[in-house]
């Protein structure tokens, strides 16, 4: 049962990296690569 990876925060990309911080699949767009988390992470860490 594994539907192969859109990211999780558009929905629409297909997922290329994993948050560090909450797991979520992400494309490039909602990736941060210096930080290593998605963009709804990126959001909380000021
Ligand atoms: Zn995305
Ligand atoms: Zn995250």
């Amino acid at each position: 049962m594994s539907r192969s990876g859109l990211c999780q925060v558009c929905e629409r990309a297909e997922a290329t990296a994993s948050c560090d911080r909450c797991g979520a699949l992400v494309c490039g767009d909602h990736y941060d690569r210096e930080r290593g988390v998605c963009a709804d992470c990126l959001a909380g860490l000021g």
